[in-house]
């Protein structure tokens, strides 16, 4: 998403510029694929930042604005509501902030004036500066909100969409998840994740941008302090005067000439998660939430299970049928489980250890669900992603979801013409990634 932001930018300017794609389809895991006559979406639970057609100063429309796409063009569903449920505690948000300033109210009444102080403080924090040091968020929020369940809850979401790091999070990085989530919410393309790919690549093109798909990078050499060329895994070279980079911080190095050390360390934390198709739809069960956030535990871990395949007492639940469709709406019933996963227990597997270890997260993430006796019965397909899936499509070392820990703000290497951008710059999800790329492409390429 970041590449094709940051191609669209420099093919409008005139650039003659190229996107060198490993796989035969763009949006790394967050894309789309066929299977027994069904078409999923892989990642996509839903877009953050929902604003509404003609409000102007919000990461949404600037996006639109710079890469000019037409707000209608995107076909966006909004969400009907989301829900953070905790042992003995609920808190719904939407996209009308009111909700959840309303249940936090009723839940946690002694807390309220802290939370809308807080609320203002994220507001007021300039949480874009390319040159801000690391803030633990956990520290900062504490300063408001004393209630230990109802910290770990507003935590809990912005962690699973955008934390790279284990149990607390950078503040800039809090701010501008917790005003993508709870200030402006959730919506999705009605078709899902493809359309809004198919407009980014027929964008590119159409402005004389080349896309070659299946052209793995190699290796990157260097000379002078700058990067020459850019070798493709056919063995064929390429040059080009400045290169943007979204692989990640830790894997752009990896691929320079004799490896160069990254200034951060690989991220730990990935996902497992599973697809169920249903005969039925959520709602006739009782289930009219888009996406749940849960924690089954007194104490909310978000952390990497080391030696375990899987955590199943904290995760995400979506049910793509609860966005509110006005023509399209999904034939089947869709439920998706997401939990947190440790690459190393997966990545020495033997296949049929893989496919038993698949089966038993599945049943775990149905299990801690909370509604396991609705779908008895009613699922009539069923997929499933490992860590090992991540690594395949995003080659994230670790299959670590959100990248790295340490974030490369500014985008610079020390390589004057190769720039980072994307998951590894620091702006996560799908919003995130493509204003990475426009930044990153004005700021350094354009410039
Ligand atoms: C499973 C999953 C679900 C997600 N769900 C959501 C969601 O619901 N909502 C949301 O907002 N965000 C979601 N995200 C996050 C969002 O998708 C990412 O933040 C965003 O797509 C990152 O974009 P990117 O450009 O930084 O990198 P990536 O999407 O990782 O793209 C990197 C690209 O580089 C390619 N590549 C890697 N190595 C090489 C190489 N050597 N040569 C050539 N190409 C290479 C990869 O194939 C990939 O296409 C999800 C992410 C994942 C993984």
């Amino acid at each position: 998403m970041s590449g094709l932001a940051a191609g669209i930018r420099l093919a409008y300017y005139g650039q003659r510029v190229c996107i060198l794609e490993k796989h035969a389809i763009s949006g790394g895991l967050n894309s789309h694929y066929s299977k027994d006559g069904r078409r999923f979406d892989v990642g996509l639970h839903a877009m953050t930042n929902f604003v509404q057609k003609g409000v102007k100063a919000a990461p949404l429309s600037k996006l639109l604005r710079q890469l000019k796409i037409r707000y209608d063009e995107l076909d966006l569903v909004e969400q009907s509501f989301s829900l953070i449920e905790f042992p003995g505690a609920k808190v719904r948000f939407a996209n009308n902030f009111g909700l959840m300033a309303e249940d936090i109210a009723k839940e946690f009444p002694s807390e309220i004036d802290g939370f809308l102080k807080l609320v203002e403080h994220v507001k007021n924090y300039d949480d874009v500066s390319l040159n801000a040091q690391y803030v633990s968020s956990r520290e900062v929020v504490a300063t408001f909100i004393k209630d230990p369940v109802l910290l770990d809850m507003i935590f809990c979401p912005v962690m699973y969409y955008g934390s790279a790091v284990e149990d607390d999070m950078d503040f800039s990085q809090f701010c501008i998840m917790f005003k993508s989530l709870y200030l402006e919410g959730f919506c999705r393309p009605q078709i899902g994740v493809r359309h809004l790919l198919r407009i980014l690549q027929k964008k590119f093109k159409e402005n004389g941008g080349e896309l070659k798909m299946r052209c793995g990078v190699k290796k990157l050499y260097k000379h002078n302090g700058r990067v020459s060329a850019v070798e493709l895994e056919d063995g064929s070279m390429l040059e080009g005067t400045k290169i943007l980079s979204s692989v990640g911080v830790c894997e752009t190095y990896n691929l320079l000439e004799e490896g160069d050390k990254s200034p951060s360390k690989p991220g730990q934390l990935s996902f497992v998660e599973t697809l169920l198709i249903l005969d039925k739809l959520p709602k006739d069960f009782g289930r009219d939430e888009t996406i749940t956030f849960f924690c089954r535990e007194d104490k909310f871990n978000y952390r990497c299970p080391k030696g375990k395949t899987h955590d199943p007492m904290s995760g995400v639940i979506c049910i793509p049928n609860n966005f509110q469709f006005s023509d399209k709406p999904l034939e089947e019933g869709i439920v998706r489980f997401t939990s947190l996963a440790d690459y190393n227990s997966w990545k020495d597997l033997s296949p049929e250890d893989y496919l038993a270890a698949k089966d038993v997260f599945v049943k775990d993430q149905i299990k801690h669900s909370g509604f396991a006796d609705k779908l008895e019965g009613h699922i009539v397909y069923t997929d499933a992603f490992t860590p090992m899936t991540v690594k395949k499509f995003t080659s994230h070392i670790n299959g670590a979801i959100y990248g790295a820990p340490g974030k490369v703000k500014d985008g610079t290497t020390p390589y004057e013409n190769l720039y980072l951008c994307g998951t590894d710059q620091g702006f996560l999800g799908i919003v995130g990634a493509l204003l990475s790329g426009i930044s990153m492409a004005n700021l350094h390429l354009l410039r």
